[in-house]
C-alpha cells in the first residue's frame, strides 16, 4: 500500500485570462490529489474575489471539481488569501472546503504545524498592512459584499491593476516575510514547523527559535510558470513541480 499523504497548495490566482492554471488545477484535482489523505489550500486560489454571488463560469466550474473531490473523501480546507479574503460560506459549501482561521494549528502525522497564508508576516509592507486592516473590519466586507455587483466587478478591475503596478514599484524585501516574525509567531503557537504561501518563493527554511530549537519554514510556490504543490507524507516533506500544460487553440 502507498503511504498517505497530506497535500498543500497556494497562489493560484485563477482567472478566466489563464486558463492553463485552471487545467492544470482540474487535472491536479482528479488525479495527484484523489490519493490525499486531505487537501489544504493556503489562500490567493483565485486572482480575486469580488463576492460569491459573482456568476464567471470559472468560479463554478472550479467549485464542481473541488466538489467531487471532497465527494470521494479528501476533506478540503480553505485558508483566505489577501486575493479572495471575501470568500464566504455559500461558496464554500459549493466547493465542499472547510474554512480554516487565518492562523490554523493541524496534526501533520504527528507533527504540529501552522499554517497561514502568509501575508501576516510581510509586516514591512506597510501600504498593504494598512490596506488588511481596513479590509479585514467585518462591517467594512458586508458593506461592500452589500454593493451591486457590476460596482465589485469594477472594484475587482481596479484592485488588479493597482496590485500589479504595485508589485513592480515595491522593493523585492518589503514584499518578502519579514524574518523576525516567523520565530515570534511559530513562539506564540507553539510548534516548530509553519507552512505558509504569498510570497512566491518557494523553499524550506530551517531557523532557531529564541529557545534554541530548530525550527523550519516551508514556503509553497504559485502556479504562473508551473504548477506547485507540497507533499507531506509520515516519511518526510517534498515540494513538488510540474510544467503547466501549452494549450492549443480551439
Ligand atoms: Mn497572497
Amino acid at each position: 500500500m502507498a503511504e498517505r499523504s497530506t497535500l498543500l497548495i497556494a497562489d493560484l490566482h485563477l482567472s478566466p485570462d489563464r486558463p492553463d492554471i485552471t487545467q492544470a488545477f482540474l487535472h491536479f484535482l482528479a488525479g495527484t490529489a484523489r490519493d490525499a489523505d486531505a487537501l489544504y489550500i493556503l489562500g490567493d486560489l483565485f486572482e480575486v474575489w469580488i463576492g460569491d454571488d459573482n456568476p464567471e463560469p470559472l468560479l463554478q466550474q472550479v467549485a464542481t471539481a473541488l466538489h467531487s473531490l471532497s465527494a470521494t473523501g479528501v476533506p478540503l480546507y480553505f485558508c483566505h488569501g489577501n486575493r479572495d479574503f471575501l470568500l464566504k460560506q455559500r461558496y464554500a459549501q459549493k466547493a465542499g472546503m472547510q474554512l480554516l482561521a487565518p492562523h490554523t494549528v493541524v496534526d501533520l502525522y504527528g507533527v504540529p504545524t501552522l499554517l497561514m497564508h502568509g501575508d501576516s508576516l510581510c509586516t514591512l509592507d506597510l501600504g498593504y498592512q494598512k490596506f488588511r486592516q481596513w479590509w479585514d473590519q467585518p462591517w467594512w466586507q458586508w458593506l461592500i459584499l452589500h454593493t451591486p455587483l457590476w460596482y465589485r466587478q469594477h472594484l475587482g478591475r481596479k484592485a488588479r491593476r493597482v496590485s500589479a503596478s504595485d508589485k513592480m514599484a515595491k522593493s523585492s524585501s518589503i514584499m518578502d516575510v519579514t524574518p523576525d516574525e516567523v520565530p515570534k509567531v511559530l513562539m506564540a503557537h507553539q510548534v516548530q514547523h509553519l507552512i505558509h504561501g504569498h510570497t512566491h518563493r518557494p523553499a524550506v527554511h530551517e531557523l532557531q527559535l529564541p529557545d534554541g530549537r530548530p525550527a523550519w519554514r516551508y514556503v509553497l510556490g504559485d502556479w504562473y510558470q508551473q504548477s506547485a504543490y507540497l507533499e507531506v507524507r509520515p516519511s518526510g516533506w517534498q515540494l513538488h513541480f510540474a510544467a503547466l500544460p501549452t494549450l492549443t487553440e480551439s
